[in-house]
């Protein structure tokens, strides 16, 4: 049987593992402790509960995600509120209201009434159509209609969506996400998150469908070299050990795009990948008891933030947990203080509408800083990126930063697996 090498745990080499194994022996080798990459699960001993790295969203729109979950049995472990609704608060104007989209294609939700982002026109909707027609250097800022749906819902969907900022980030990618989710009818934006926990989502039913299936999860397997020969990769190196490759054996790189180019800058001349980078912040606030929350932030287990640094606040227990986009303007501030300023914005946006109020005093925190979470999803940085073939016969290429069309997503991490899969000529007709 063939053997193949999947290096990288993430949901990119997860969904290829998953494609292969039963036509294959797959092997993942993960660096880390755990799979998951980005996307995981961990205990937090400061919170003394386990959180998700950073919270992460789904639409129904994305396809590849749900059969990704149905493969591996784990397809009722999200959960939503089975609508197309976004409960919003403006912190500058001191508003609440819920963006309700229609169902079907035709936008009714824009027309005056109770369904659309207060102040918008409708005329607006034009920039939606700018960014379906964007060119390859457009930016999104380039596209936007100044005005309410703009300011409220368009700049905080394409900051959190591409995370980059307005003014640099790629009008295609967004216009592409917005081809697969808005344009087919609000039924296509249903919000998606894991019920319990994003391994216990995407990961733990992956990796325990893997083992059903013969296949295996290598933890702590640091690739740190490769080996190449007359157009193939002959040997993985894990630091003082080399592993030897077979005649028939294929490999599957699904590491991070910095972690890709060290290891194929020595063997692949003119290799690009992104190399400009985006942070997101996660605050996570452990409540004393789990808050009785009403209304519309009930139903969605979210609630979108403007007009502040709070992009989104997730209610999940006693956790509220914030999400923070293109976080490296924040780069330079003191984490105590964000932790604070954030926790203020929190209770002017959730106390409302929870019983009782939240504490005036900040309850126990936990800030996580990840520097790369995401390429810059620019223009410049969208044309450095690779596809899933390379020059070698038995190596194919994943991850969230490899040429999808679409920005670091989860949907674009598991469309790579599937591609570089089939990319690999080992799935039939492949
Ligand atoms: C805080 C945060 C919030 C996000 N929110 C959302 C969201 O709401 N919705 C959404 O769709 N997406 C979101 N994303 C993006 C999403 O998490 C990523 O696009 C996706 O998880 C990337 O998967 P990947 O497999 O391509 O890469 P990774 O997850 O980075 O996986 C790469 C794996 O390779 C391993 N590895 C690295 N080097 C080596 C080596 N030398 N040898 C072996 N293994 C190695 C790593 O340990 C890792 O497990 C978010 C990301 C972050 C960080």
């Amino acid at each position: 049987m063939t053997h193949v090498h999947v290096i990288g745990g993430g949901l990119a080499g997860l969904s290829a593992a998953i494609e292969l194994a039963g036509r294959a022996f797959v092997t993942v080798h993960e660096a880390g402790p755990a799979c998951g990459g980005r996307a995981r699960s961990y205990h937090d001993k400061a919170l003394g509960t386990r959180i998700d790295n950073g919270n992460h969203l789904v639409l129904s729109a994305n396809d590849a995600v749900f059969r990704y979950l149905g493969l591996i049995g784990a397809e009722k472990s999200l959960k939503g509120p089975g609508v197309p609704i976004f409960p919003y608060f403006d912190l500058e104007a001191d508003l609440a209201w819920a963006l309700r989209l229609s169902r079907g294609r035709v936008p009714f939700w824009a027309l005056p009434g109770g369904a659309r982002v207060p102040g918008m026109k409708m005329r607006e909707l034009g920039s939606l159509f700018r960014l379906l027609k964007a060119d390859d250097a457009a930016t999104v800022e380039s596209c936007l209609i100044p005005g309410m749906l703009s300011r409220r819902l368009l700049e905080p969907f394409a900051v959190s969506a591409l995370n980059t900022d307005c003014a640099t980030g790629s009008a295609r990618l967004l216009g592409n996400i917005v081809e697969q989710s808005l344009a087919k009818g609000g039924m296509a934006c249903c919000p998606w998150y894991p019920s319990e926990g994003l391994s216990e989502s995407f990961v733990d039913p992956a990796v325990a469908h893997l083992g059903a299936l013969g296949s295996e999860v290598r933890h702590g397997a640091r690739v740190t070299g490769l080996e190449t020969r007359d157009g193939r990769v002959t040997a993985l190196v894990f630091g003082a050990e080399t592993m030897a490759l077979g005649a028939e054996d294929h490999v599957v790189m699904a590491v991070p795009a910095p972690v890709a180019s060290g290891l194929l800058a020595p063997h692949w001349p003119g290799f690009t990948a992104p190399d400009a980078f985006e942070s997101i912040v996660n605050v996570h606030y452990r409540l004393p008891e789990v808050p009785d929350v009403r209304g519309r932030v009930a139903q969605a287990g979210f609630v979108g933030v403007v007009g502040g640094i709070t992009e989104w606040v997730f209610v999940k227990d006693d956790i509220l947990s914030v999400t923070v986009s293109a976080a490296n303007r924040y780069g330079s501030r003191d984490h105590e203080n964000l932790k604070a300023t954030i926790w203020q914005e929190v209770r002017r946006v959730i106390g409302p509408v929870v019983s009782g109020g939240l504490p005036v005093v900040m309850p126990p925190v936990r800030l996580v800083w990840e520097k790369r979470a995401t390429f810059a999803a620019t223009p410049a940085q969208d044309r450095l990126r690779p596809g899933a073939a390379t020059p070698f016969g038995n190596m194919v290429l994943a991850g969230d930063w490899t040429q999808t069309g679409l920005p670091s997503t989860i949907e674009g991490a598991i469309r790579s697996g599937v591609t570089a899969s089939r990319a690999s000529g080992l799935l039939p007709g492949g």
